[in-house]
């Protein structure tokens, strides 16, 4: 079991240097610290006191030698634990499994995939075990919202009402303030009085604070926050001067103590990739909303680079102080000519990722020159720095070999077989205008994650879609999950008697191109129907921007007329505004696309219907796709059966599943594909989709709504 930390343990050592060279490119994309501080987070600092002694455990369960698996059952019961702090406590039968299976997994130390619905309490099921089994766990989340859910709500009601426990949320260091950039940034802000900045000022004062600058009420600038937040290339770290009361170091005191810790998918497998070196010693790990495993470690493990990186490096005082004039205006001049040549060999970008087949010697010669501007900083090493100094030389240092490194190996294009080169225009945090950005990327993860992570520790991994009719091996085989127990939990909701799934008799099948236009003058017809039956309330969700448009076009402006609000995606706000203002007008119809498939959670009567326009299968011409399909073909496998259509199935799940949200919710969801219908794998995807009642007609549609069904 993971003891927390006492004075000189640590994990073992590890070659950083190593662990850290394929992760650099990440900061830029990712905006998350490239290496942790220097040593390994289990190995206390020297003032760390001693942990006093337990106190007596007021919550402990009477007979603390009853199997775990009865401790949660008596807690989640009726009659049990919660129900006797809580007078409204509902016991949910599928919650009381979950934490069951998760009970018996941390006794045997054995890996657990659980697919539990909207509406199963999965956070207590698999929180409650760990803390009664007084294991150390890591929770992994996808998205901010679960992140937040889980430390400002589930976390401390289950210390108030279950048993008390320390608890740790980690995010990545560039989400705190530094003190030093802080100290810095002071005089600069005392003539131009930036009003976040000021809120900042004040919120020093306040003992609660921890740091996090997402807590800031009024929101910093994206300059002046890139200025304040912490930053490992500009971090001194033990030769800080404010060291000890430093937000990062706090936070990893705060961890390093904690039986329960918080933190995102993209900081698990940074620590992944770093042997365990970034966050502390855990017993278990539980990765939540894991069917974006796959997704965010392809993301974790891919290397990238854009001007902007090389641009920001040269930028630095440092830098330019100190590096011979010849090797910086050489780097400057191979990174303009690597970029032209490169837009040169991909053609126009637009949108989507173009591939890149062939090595660009433009780009291996700025890996060279890299190269040299880093011996040349070596070569003039200041003498006599302070301490402070000599600690961020070294990071500047290793920060060009990095980037060196980095450049070579996206533009070497010398390993196809492992990986996939591509190109892609992004708008990094802080820019303006859109920059080329080049990345190999993994073409499978599951080696990695079988030997970084699943090889390490066992691991719960949960979701409301990871299984296909009851069978997890696509799940499994795509992040090398092996050996362990599958579990698929009883729906949570009523669905026969709360929704109906409407699959219609439609005369096209998806159509492309110029001849799309009766397949999509059906899909407006149906959608306008369904929209009125529903009297709006409704989220139609598509596969394409393209799709979104060509319907829009065709419906839009008659539902304005006819009174419904229409809110269309790309258009008129951001995400989170779309999702407030159709929470709260009449009669709303969201026009949504990919980010409205899933994590959006609209409870109760305002969202009322939910069309789906086609099976969302990934776009053919996306290089990591098409690699991945070109392996499984030439490996002889059943790539649309076993990776394409998977896939699609997972993903129609999670848009189906914004529909029934609470026990009180009923709806109709409309999938308006024909294809269900006429191929042979419409039945696997019918099975996988939640046992609504099914119906085809129009008028029964209406009949819902009206409650007037027979
Ligand atoms: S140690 Fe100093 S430089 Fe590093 S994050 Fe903390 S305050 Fe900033």
């Amino acid at each position: 079991m993971a003891k927390r930390a006492k004075k000189g343990s640590a994990q073992p050592e590890l070659a950083q240097d190593a662990a850290l060279a394929p992760l650099d490119g990440l900061s830029d994309l990712l905006d998350i610290p490239p290496h942790a501080p220097d040593e390994p987070f289990d190995a206390a600092p020297d003032d760390l006191p001693e942990a006093p002694p337990p106190e007596d455990d007021p919550f402990a369960w009477p007979n603390d030698d009853r199997p775990l698996v009865e401790r949660v059952e008596e807690d989640l019961r009726a009659g049990g634990t919660l129900s006797r702090s809580l007078p409204d406590y509902e016991e949910r039968k599928a919650q009381i499994i979950m934490a069951q299976r998760v009970a018996e997994a941390l006794e045997r130390d054995q890996h657990l995939v659980v697919e539990a619905g909207t509406g199963t309490g999965k956070s207590f099921a698999y929180l409650l075990p760990i803390v009664r089994a007084g294991k150390v766990g890591l929770l992994s989340t996808a998205n901010k919202a679960l992140q937040e859910q889980l430390f400002y709500k589930d976390i401390p009601f289950t210390q108030r009402h279950v048993q008390p426990f320390e608890a740790a949320l980690v995010k990545g260091m560039g989400n705190y303030l530094c003190l030093d950039h802080y100290n810095e940034e002071l005089s600069f802000q005392a003539l131009v009085q930036t009003p976040g900045f000021a809120t900042v000022q004040r919120m020093l004062d306040d003992d609660d604070w921890d740091g996090d600058l997402d807590l800031v009420p009024e929101s910093l600038p994206a300059d002046v926050r890139a200025k304040v937040a912490a930053d490992s290339d500009q971090c001194a770290w033990r030769a800080c001067p404010f060291f000890n009361q430093c937000y990062v170091k706090r936070m990893r005191d705060r961890a390093r103590e904690a039986q329960v810790i918080v933190v995102n998918h993209t900081l698990l497998l940074l620590d992944a990739e770093m042997g365990g070196f970034l966050l502390p010693e855990r017993d278990v790990v539980v990765i939540d909303e894991a069917h974006h495993l796959e997704e965010e470690a392809t993301r974790a493990f891919t290397i990238s680079v854009t001007p902007g990186r090389v641009t920001s490096l040269l930028a630095q005082r440092k830098l330019r102080e100190v590096a011979d004039e010849r090797n910086q205006q050489e780097v400057n001049s191979a990174n303009a000519d690597t970029w032209e040549a490169l837009l040169r060999v991909v053609g126009p970008m637009a949108r989507g990722r173009q591939h890149l087949r062939e090595p660009l010697q433009q780009g291996l010669r700025l890996g060279d020159s890299l190269e040299d501007l880093a011996q040349s900083l070596q070569r003039n090493r200041p003498l006599n720095m302070t301490e402070k100094d000599e600690q961020l030389f070294e990071r500047l240092v290793k920060r060009t070999r990095t980037l060196a490194s980095d450049v070579r190996q996206v533009f070497r294009v010398d390993h196809p077989d492992e990986r996939v080169y591509y190109v892609e225009m992004t708008r990094g945090a802080g820019r303006r205008a859109p920059q080329p950005q080049v990345s190999a990327a993994p073409l499978g993860v599951a080696e990695l994650l079988r030997e970084k992570l699943f090889g390490r520790v066992p691991t719960i991994a949960t979701s409301a879609t990871l299984a296909i009719d009851g069978d997890f091996s696509f799940f499994r085989s795509r992040v090398g999950l092996e050996g362990s127990r599958d579990v698929t939990l009883p729906y949570a909701f009523d669905y026969p008697e709360v929704a109906r799934l409407y699959i219609p008799r439609l005369r096209y099948e998806p159509l492309y191109g110029p001849a799309s236009g009766p397949y999509l003058d059906e899909m407006g017809e149906q959608m306008r129907s369904l929209v009125e039956a529903s009297e709006g309330r409704a989220f139609l969700l598509f596969s394409s921007q393209r799709a979104l448009e060509e319907v829009y076009g065709r419906i839009g402006a008659d539902l304005e007329v006819d009174g419904y609000a229409t809110l269309v995606q790309g258009r008129d706000f951001a995400r989170s505004e779309l999702l407030r203002q159709f929470r709260e007008r009449e009669r709303a119809v969201l026009f949504g696309l990919k980010s409205f498939w899933e994590g959006v959670d609209v409870p109760g009567d305002a969202l009322s219907l939910v069309v789906i326009d086609k099976l969302p299968f990934d776009p053919p011409d996306d290089p990591v796709q098409e690699a991945r399909v070109a392996r499984l073909k030439a490996e002889g496998a059943n790539w649309f059966g076993a990776y394409v259509l998977p896939n699609a199935i997972l993903r129609l799940k999670q848009g189906v599943g914004r529909l029934i949200r609470t026990r009180d919710d009923r709806g109709v969801m409309a999938f308006l594909d024909k294809r269900i219908q006429t191929k042979g794998y419409g039945r696997q995807v019918l099975l996988a989709l939640p046992p609504a009642r099914r119906i085809s007609d129009i008028q029964a549609v209406r009949a819902f709504f009206d409650g007037a069904e027979r």
